[in-house]
């Protein structure tokens, strides 16, 4: 019998997730997957550009659901998304990481017993400050499936006593990397388009709550990577967030190179060419290890603390030091994908 996937996503970084995941589901026999896309993210370079470049499939349900406070958002997710289950009566509900959409599909499920598969399970940064942390203690906690990155996010969930369907499987960000870089040598030319010469610029992403949502921390974030360029020019694909909070703050951005946000190949080909990377997002602070470029984290704690051991990322809080680096073995060989459908399909109904 075939298993009917329905996979939530919402947010750039769940497409990039998913688009591995996706790829793998189409091959596995026994399985087959619906997409519900609920629209928390939804211009083109924040959206539609992945499901292009990387083959996802187009969405079977698009929700237009954006904006908002937190709760809002997610409630009026939450309801839409049940009406979807309740229509497509999935056999498993698939979610990512730690969004808004990861939530609402979490509880939604929950609430009508459908058995959830949670990839990127038991990260913790331990700040309850982050909506994202509410967002993930939550959905692993009514997950079946644990689908860890690392063996800290397994500990992460023993602490937390869910120690029954937790599996280490690898990043499936790592999987998702390997083949957006291979694929961005032949296709990418945004080093061309930007005039960029490579390994002779930093490239920056900012857009957590904690540094935009005063215009005190963004002026403190923006100061920042001025300073810590020097005389190297910093290229910084702007969130929407960022860009909304710069102008309502009137916080000038001069002296970084200000591009929109651009899809996975062209931020593939600008990582590679870099040579360090400024960065509060966390796919970014594994993609900085992945192309082994030093990373400055900016934020007061991370979940990817293996980046830091390892000697390739350090907090903006702490002092430089020059690291021995070593490699990470815990993010896997690219297989992640596959070991969570391979699971997916051999577990009875
Ligand atoms: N990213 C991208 N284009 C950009 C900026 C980021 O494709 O202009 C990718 C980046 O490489 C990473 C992901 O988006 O894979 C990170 O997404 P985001 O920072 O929105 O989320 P987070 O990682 O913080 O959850």
């Amino acid at each position: 019998m075939t298993k009917k996937i329905l996979s939530i996503v919402g947010a750039r970084p769940q497409f990039i997730k998913a688009a591995a995941v996706s790829r793998e589901i189409v091959k596995t026999p026994g399985l087959e997957e619906i997409m519900l896309h609920t629209g928390q993210h939804f211009d083109d370079n924040m959206s539609d550009v992945f499901f292009r470049e990387l083959g996802i499939p187009r969405p079977h349900h698009y929700l237009d659901i954006h904006g908002g406070s937190h709760g809002e958002m997610t409630g009026r997710m939450l309801a839409e998304v049940e009406a979807v289950m309740l229509a497509e009566k999935p056999d498993i509900v698939l979610i990512y990481g730690d969004t808004n959409s990861t939530l609402a599909g979490a509880l939604a499920a929950a609430k009508l017993h459908i058995p959830i598969a949670h990839v990127e399970a038991g990260l913790r940064s331990f700040n309850r400050a982050m909506p994202e942390e509410i967002n993930r203690v939550l959905a692993d906690h009514v997950s079946q499936w644990l689908f860890c990155p690392t063996q800290t996010a397994i500990r992460n969930l023993e602490r937390e006593g869910i120690k029954e369907g937790v599996f280490h499987v690898g990043d499936v960000m790592y999987d998702a990397a390997l083949d957006a870089t291979h694929r961005a040598r032949q296709e990418s030319s945004i080093l061309g388009r930007l005039s960029l010469a490579p390994g002779d610029y930093a490239v920056a992403t900012l857009h957590r709550a904690e540094n935009t949502d005063t215009r005190e921390a963004l002026v403190r974030a923006i100061d920042y990577l001025r300073e810590a360029a020097g005389e190297r020019q910093v290229v910084l694909p702007l969130h929407p967030r960022t860009r909304s909070a710069a102008a309502w703050f009137g916080v000038s951005l001069d002296g970084l190179t200000i591009i929109d946000p651009v899809g996975y190949l062209d931020m593939a080909a600008i990582l590679e060419n870099c040579t360090k990377v400024f960065t509060d997002s966390g796919g970014l602070q594994k993609e900085a290890y992945f192309h082994r470029k030093p990373c400055v984290t900016l934020r007061g704690e991370t979940e990817w603390v293996e980046t830091i051991a390892a000697g390739w990322n350090r907090l903006w809080t702490e002092q430089g030091e020059d690291h021995e680096r070593q490699d990470i073995a815990d993010y896997g060989a690219g297989h992640a994908a596959h070991e969570i459908c391979t699971i997916l399909a051999g577990e009875p109904l």
